[in-house]
């Protein structure tokens, strides 16, 4: 159908009467049409108008559809105010007033100020506000804001670039999310949030970092600009600001759009990654995972980097092995340093001040909690001060086999178990389980579901 409309309005392009929008002649653009959104496009004289009009009542004639007049607008700039009333009584359309919202961002002939995001922040923070927040592990929080939040945010940068200060709210409210499962409370973080946002490998939890990603929808358009031929915004910009130069050498004009101007101010950062990028102009296809990951991996990785990626194990305990990894578990020790509590002593033996390395295993308590789980694992062997314990560990588990993945997942559900019997002590309710047998059931659950450990899992239990 709208093919039909397409061809009508490419017949009207030759009749003299007509007159394009301005700078849309070259391209011939009188319509740009996506599923039932339909923007149409002509110079703001009466013949031109009163011709598009006869257009869309001979498609309504002969497709049977009959347009809602209150579903129309007429958004007219650069004219006097009798014209305008004018061309709104040819139409029967009512006026519009810029910016308007096309596929649910905003449109403006000018450059978008802050107000106008201040919708995708409202979406963004009414997610947070409608999930089920206080029920969710840390570990829920961080699926749910890369997988949402970042979806959301996706979809307006590949149309426009993100402020800064757009930016820094949404990572502030994410942040904040994570943290709290709040959007209001604020408090300090325990890991930064250019850690969390960094790859698993340099221990982050791989959120996409907003202003990189920003970026590089960016080098994107610079890449179809380079590339697409064929494409509608490609031609206009070729044709109206470039005017046939090489987009890579074109002097930026100081009268092109301010998206243009983003998009051709990046042409530096392509020697960052020049190899890739022609490499992607010759396989003719824009990877933008690939130009992230170039653009972003450029710090070291970390030695635990293995223990948490594709571990059996629950992600809450996944998540406080990442924290301990950090030193940043919320210890007894560390919460004195902030002067939140006084008592700084073990709530597990009440003999030594309770430290990260005291918890994890230089505890008599948790000492021979670990013991006993790698005896029931059969791991013949004495746990050692915390950071010779996690080489130890490192350096068994970074083989593939089974007996590799069953030391990875206990141990780090032997570190989640010993911390929640110790925020069970502290909080209560009073448990009279033996913390072992927790932690060999959460093995043999999980391990139950892991194709490489059931079968062991199975023989150990028969
Ligand atoms: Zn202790």
């Amino acid at each position: 159908m709208m093919e039909y409309l397409n061809r009508l309005l490419v017949k009207m392009h030759s009749k003299p009467k007509f007159k394009f929008h301005a700078k849309c002649k070259n391209v011939g653009l009188t319509n740009l049409i996506l599923v039932d959104d339909i923007l149409l496009f002509s110079r703001g004289d009466v013949n031109s108008v009163q011709m598009l009009m006869n257009i869309v009542q001979i498609f309504s004639k002969t497709i049977g559809l009959v347009i809602n007049p209150r579903k129309f607008k007429v958004f007219c700039g650069g004219m006097d105010r009798d014209t305008q009333n004018l061309l709104c009584r040819i139409t029967d359309f009512e006026e519009g007033k810029l910016p308007m919202k096309y596929l649910g961002v905003p449109i403006t002939s000018k450059r978008l100020s802050l107000h106008h995001y201040l919708p995708l922040i409202d979406k963004i923070t009414h997610r947070m506000k409608h999930w089920t927040t206080k029920l969710l592990s840390y570990a829920g929080r961080i699926s749910l804001v890369k997988s949402i939040v970042l979806a959301i945010t996706q979809y307006w940068m590949q149309c426009l670039p993100l402020p800064q200060f757009v930016i820094h709210k949404i990572d502030q409210l994410c942040r904040t999310f994570v943290w709290t499962g709040d959007t209001t409370e604020s408090r300090k973080s325990p890991v930064a949030w250019s850690t969390v946002c960094s790859p698993k490998s340099q221990g982050g939890k791989c959120i996409i970092n907003l202003a990189m990603w920003n970026k590089i929808t960016l080098l994107n358009c610079l890449w179809n600009l380079c590339k697409k031929s064929d494409n509608m915004w490609v031609k206009w910009v070729h044709m109206v600001y470039l005017k046939g130069e090489d987009v890579m050498v074109a002097q930026v004009v100081k009268d092109s759009s301010w998206i243009v101007k983003r998009i051709l101010e990046l042409r530096d950062q392509v020697l960052h990654i020049q190899s890739l990028w022609d490499s992607m102009l010759t396989h003719e296809k824009f990877r933008m995972n690939a130009v992230y990951d170039l653009l972003t991996n450029r710090d070291q990785n970390v030695d635990w980097r293995g223990l948490c990626c594709r571990n059996a194990a629950r992600p809450r305990a996944v998540f406080t092995t990442w924290l301990i990894c950090h030193g940043r578990l919320a210890t007894k020790h560390r919460l004195k340093k902030f002067t939140v509590i006084r008592d700084s002593n073990c709530s597990l033996c009440h003999d030594e001040e309770e430290t990260i390395a005291h918890l994890v295993f230089a505890c008599r308590y948790t000492y021979d909690v670990w013991q006993r789980i790698l005896a029931w694992i059969n791991v013949n062997h004495l746990p050692l001060p915390w950071n010779e314990e996690l080489r130890w560990v490192m350096e068994h588990t970074a083989k593939k086999g089974w007996k590799a993945c069953l030391l990875k997942m206990a141990f780090i559900e032997t570190l989640y178990g010993i911390w929640h019997r110790r925020n069970i002590v502290i909080f209560g309710p009073t448990s009279h389980t033996d913390i072992v047998y927790s932690i060999i059931d959460c093995i043999i659950y999980r391990g139950w579901q892991h194709h490489k450990i059931k079968k062991h899992i199975a023989h150990m239990l028969s």
